[in-house]
């Protein structure tokens, strides 16, 4: 009978290929987030003038130190 270490584990393996996919759309949703929370306002709104998702998020925008008013 053959004993089995305690610690042994299996080392989880991940194509390079579905990493780049994976860390790619985590960044771009990441750098999307970013923008509507922190710099969508007034001239760089993507929506024009529309201050709905602003006031969206203003909450967030103060608590994470974002310049607003
Ligand atoms: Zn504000």
């Amino acid at each position: 009978m053959t004993a089995i270490p305690a610690d042994s584990s299996t080392p989880v393996v991940l194509p390079v290929s579905k990493a780049v996919l994976w860390l790619a759309g985590t960044t771009v949703l990441a750098l999307i987030l970013y923008y509507f929370i922190g710099i969508d306002q007034g001239a760089t709104s993507v929506f024009g003038n529309d201050m709905h998702v602003h006031e969206f998020v203003h909450d967030a925008r103060h608590f994470l130190g974002f310049p607003c008013h």
